[in-house]
């Protein structure tokens, strides 16, 4: 067996010869000419020359072999519905979908967002898309309309794809006022609308913009819509991600090298099998639901499961009963569902067959030691930390255990995979700190191996100043998270180096609830800082300056006013943002050039001693959030 250290070597030793290899692993319709064009850096260009297509390679490749095989279980415990796609049948129902949205004008090229809870028309319209060349733009189902507009505005859709209405926990969330509402706030209006209908939410229609998928469906039942060629380097979609600051940014991914990324993580990092089950219990809206519930595991020849629900409910077990129904092999979650059942009774997880997992994989935010140990226990397989980015695609640490078994180190993610130069690095000289247990920026060597961000969506500078300025010194990508390596090449990281936070795995800018609350026609100023939370890893809390503080003499006053912003940030946001408390302050914590002592303000907030203060322009500001904190 090789070992992993050697892989390792190769790959960043021998780029082009070890890329060149994992190109092997997909089905090209014209061989790259080229491995990596690394001639405009930080732009990297992968696999040139070569043409293919990210849906032959998930659905159409595995026609010849395994046409019968269910390719997409789509389980709801929201509706009690289970439907099971084989790959004839999912080939089929893409191609309806395909030829619904060539009908609606979509071609290669355009954008489609696609804003849908957990249902299987989702997957059709993700793979639909790509397989004409349209660029999918998934925006997560819990985002509000002003999420949701931003997103229309930027990404331009001519199509958007929707659904009558979510569900979670029993209760229904209607999409189309939000959807309406959100195209109503954009500057750009799509040109159509196609809606699934589940029957669970009335919706106003839209005469000449609102198509109903169902009756359109029908009407392309035995539609043919071959997969269209595309460039490696064409973009497959853009999926926007929280920086610090209010605008999201599109993070645009090729084709060629994305899907020969995911290809070889599936064998390398998962060690998957065509024929096995993966379930990732992550939402389509977020990067792991496109590459590890979408992509991934179709392009490997898996059967994914599809999920709409909670960890919970009916009861507790729901998840184990699903692995030991379908005998999942691979399991993706994140360490905050892992702390939720932690908090049930332990006896669900000995009530099914879970003998069936190889290792459950964890990432998102950071697995602490106890949830890893007790969920271990619990389980009896290996549990596998990864960390990596909207940005990445796919894990930047972990193990890859499918070219070299290695130990779980509870607390650590893991080591380098195999194309990430990882470096940590100095935040002030941008030197590379080479030594064991040094803390650093955790900073990648370009190129970004493939299946990584090409750029910002139609921003090319955001892409080099964000990411490629902020280590000085040198062209280095930083991911903005701190770490440390030990002297057997495990990492730790150790939390944002900005202002972004991490909500049960939900990536957030501080500086878009910033502005939604400021919206609000009493707030006068508002600082948000993310606060350590035992379940949920992180939590926003916002400490507020009201235009009028007269009225806020009583609790109740602050209270009412309290539940306002929160409805607010629910409205333009979504409840993924709301904060935990908005605490309203007479002046917020500030330098006497001011500006806001955000770290300060952070470590009061957490209990924690602010550190160096001579700065500070009144200490005052800062005692009061010591005592509105407790
Ligand atoms: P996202 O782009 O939403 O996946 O968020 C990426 C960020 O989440 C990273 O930059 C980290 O701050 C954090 N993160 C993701 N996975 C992990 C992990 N396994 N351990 C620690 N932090 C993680």
């Amino acid at each position: 067996m090789t070992r992993y250290a050697d892989f390792y070597r190769h790959s960043i030793d021998n780029r082009d010869a070890f890329w060149g290899e994992q190109a092997a692993l997909i089905e090209w319709n014209t061989p790259p000419q080229q491995i990596c064009d690394y001639s405009n850096p930080p732009f990297a260009k992968w696999f040139v020359g070569g043409t293919t297509n990210l849906c032959h390679n998930a659905v159409d490749r595995h026609l010849k072999t395994r046409a019968d095989q269910p390719a997409l279980v789509a389980i709801s415990t929201e509706t009690d519905t289970e439907r099971s796609y084989s790959f004839a049948e999912l080939h089929a129902e893409v191609q309806r979908m395909a030829a619904t949205l060539q009908g609606l004008g979509v071609k290669k090229g355009d954008r489609v967002l696609i804003y849908m809870p957990m249902i299987a028309e989702a997957a059709f319209a993700m793979l639909a898309c790509v397989r004409i060349g349209a660029l999918h733009s998934v925006v997560f189902g819990g985002f509000a309309s002003g999420s949701l507009a931003s997103r229309i505005e930027d990404a331009e859709p001519v199509a958007v794809v929707s659904a009558d209405a979510g569900s979670r926990g029993g209760k229904v969330v209607p999409y189309k006022p939000l959807l309406d509402e959100a195209i109503a706030l954009s500057a750009h209006k799509p040109a159509a609308v196609l809606m699934v209908n589940r029957g669970l939410a009335p919706m106003d229609w839209q005469a000449g913009r609102d198509h109903d998928w169902a009756s359109l469906r029908e009407q392309h039942l035995n539609a043919s819509v071959p997969c269209e060629w595309v460039e490696s380097t064409h973009p497959s979609y853009t999926l926007y991600t929280s920086g610090t600051t209010g605008k999201p940014k599109g993070v645009q991914r090729d084709t060629g090298g994305y899907t020969v990324a995911l290809a070889a993580s599936m064998k390398h990092i998962f060690d998957a099998q065509a024929g096995q089950t993966y379930f990732a219990t992550s939402d389509i809206g977020w990067v792991v639901g496109h590459s590890y519930i979408i992509y991934g595991p179709l392009i490997a020849g898996m059967t994914t499961i599809m999920y709409e629900g909670l960890p919970t409910r009916p009861d507790a077990g729901v998840w184990w009963s699903i692995v030991e129904k379908y005998k999942v092999t691979h399991m993706f979650s994140a360490p905050t569902a892992v702390r939720v059942l932690k908090k049930q009774d332990p006896s669900w997880l000995k009530k099914y067959d879970v003998s069936s997992l190889k290792a459950l994989w964890l990432a998102g935010e950071p697995l602490d030691e106890p949830t890893a140990q007790w969920i271990s226990d619990a389980l009896a397989v290996p549990i596998i930390d990864n960390y990596w980015q909207t940005e990445t695609g796919w894990p930047i640490l972990t193990l890859a255990n499918g070219v070299e078994q290695q130990t779980t180190r509870f607390g650590s993610p893991g080591k380098a995979m195999y194309g990430y130069a990882v470096k940590i690095v100095d935040e002030s000289t941008g030197e590379e700190l080479t030594g064991p247990n040094q803390k650093g920026v955790v900073g990648i060597e370009g190129p970004l191996p493939p299946g990584c961000m090409q750029t910002v969506w139609r921003d090319d500078a955001r892409f080099v100043n964000t990411y490629w300025k902020s280590i000085p010194g040198r062209l280095l990508y930083s991911t903005f998270d701190w770490g440390i390596r030990d002297a057997d090449g495990y990492h730790f990281i150790l939390g944002r180096t900005d202002d972004v936070i991490n909500v049960a795995g939900h990536r957030l800018g501080t500086r878009e609830i910033e502005e939604s609350i400021a919206s609000h026609p009493n707030i006068a100023e508002v600082a948000v800082v993310g606060v350590a939370d035992q379940l949920k890893g992180q939590v926003a809390m916002a400490f507020a300056v009201a235009k009028d503080a007269s009225g806020l003499d009583s609790d109740a006053a602050r209270l009412k006013l309290e539940g306002e912003v929160m409805k607010q940030v629910d409205h333009q946001l979504g409840a993924v943002a709301r904060p935990s408390r908005v605490y309203f302050v007479n002046v917020l914590p500030k330098t006497r050039s001011g500006k806001l002592l955000r770290r300060a303000l952070h470590a009061v907030a957490e209990r924690r001693d602010p550190g160096d203060l001579t700065t500070m322009d009144d200490p005052a500001a800062l005692q009061q959030v010591k005592d509105l904190v407790g």
